[in-house]
C-alpha cells in the first residue's frame, strides 16, 4: 500500500504516519527526518541542505528528489510506504509520477490533512522531538510522562530550530506558494481525500483507516 500524506507543517503528518505504519506494516518515509539526520551527521547533503532547512525554505529539487527516490527503492519499501513531506512542489509531484509509472506503482492514496492556521501555530510552537528516536511530543497535547524526556527511549527532547515563530511564518508562506498547488494537482487527478486534522489524533486516524478500508 502506498500513501502520500499532504498538509501544512504541523498538520500531524508525522504523528499520523507513525501510527499508520505500525497498523499497516509499511515504512514511514519522511524527507524532513532524512534531511535532519543528514544535517546531524554532517554529510555533504546535510551541509548543503542545512541553510535551507534553517530558514524554512525548500531544499532544492535536485537534492531532494534523488534522495527520496533512493529511499523509495530500498528493500524495506517493497511492501509499501507512507510518504510524509514529499512531494512539496509541482515539480516533485511530477517526478514522483514518473517514478511510480516506471516502477509499475499505479495504486496509491493521497490524504490531505486540512488544518487551520491557529491550530498549526499552537502545534508547531509546542512540538518537541526526541533527539534519538525522533518520537514526536507536544507540551500540552501529547506531553511526555517525564518533562523533557522521551517515553520510548529515555533520551532528551528538543525543540526544532525551525519551529521558532519567525521561521514558522516563513514555512507557512512557502507552503501556500509551493505546496498548496500539489493538493490541487492530486485533487484534479481524483486522488484526494480531505480529512479535518484539527480534530484529536484518534479521530483523524479513525477517519484515515475508514477511508483505506482498514478500520476493522
Ligand atoms: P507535521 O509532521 O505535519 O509537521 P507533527 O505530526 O509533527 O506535524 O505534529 C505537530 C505537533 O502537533 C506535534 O507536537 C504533535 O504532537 C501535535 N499533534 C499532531 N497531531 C495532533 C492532533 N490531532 N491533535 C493535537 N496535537 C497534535
Ligand atoms: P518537515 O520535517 O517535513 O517539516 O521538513 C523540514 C524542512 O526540511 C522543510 O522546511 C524543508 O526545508 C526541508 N524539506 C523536507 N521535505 C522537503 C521536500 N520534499 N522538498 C524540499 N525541502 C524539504
Amino acid at each position: 500500500m502506498i500513501i502520500i500524506l499532504l498538509g501544512p507543517p504541523g498538520a500531524g503528518k508525522g504523528t499520523q504516519a507513525k501510527i499508520l505504519c505500525q497498523r499497516l506494516k509499511i515504512v514511514h518515509i519522511s524527507t524532513g527526518d532524512i534531511l535532519r539526520e543528514a544535517i546531524k551527521s554532517n554529510t555533504a547533503l546535510g551541509q548543503e541542505a542545512a541553510k535551507y532547512v534553517e530558514r524554512g525554505e525548500l531544499v532544492p529539487d535536485s537534492l531532494v528528489t534523488k534522495m527520496a527516490q533512493e529511499r523509495l527503492t530500498c528493500d524495506d519499501a517493497k511492501e509499501g510506504f507512507i510518504l510524509d513531506g514529499f512531494p512539496r512542489n509541482l515539480s516533485q509531484a511530477e517526478s514522483l509520477d514518473e517514478f511510480f509509472n516506471s516502477n509499475g506503482l499505479l495504486d496509491y492514496s493521497v490524504i490531505y490533512l486540512e488544518t487551520s492556521e491557529t491550530t498549526i501555530i499552537k502545534r508547531l510552537t509546542g512540538r518537541r522531538i526526541c533527539k534519538n528516536c525522533q518520537a514526536v511530543y507536544h507540551l500540552i497535547n501529547v506531553p511526555s510522562r517525564k518533562e523533557g524526556i522521551c517515553d520510548t527511549c529515555g533520551s532528551e527532547l528538543y525543540q526544532r530550530p525551525d519551529d521558532s515563530e519567525s521561521t514558522i511564518k516563513n514555512r507557512l508562506q512557502v507552503y501556500e506558494r509551493m505546496t498548496a498547488p500539489v493538493v490541487a494537482y492530486y485533487s484534479h487527478k481524483g486522488k484526494l481525500l480531505h480529512i479535518s486534522a484539527d480534530n484529536e489524533a484518534e479521530k483523524v486516524i479513525e477517519a484515515i483507516l475508514k477511508f483505506l478500508g482498514k478500520d476493522s
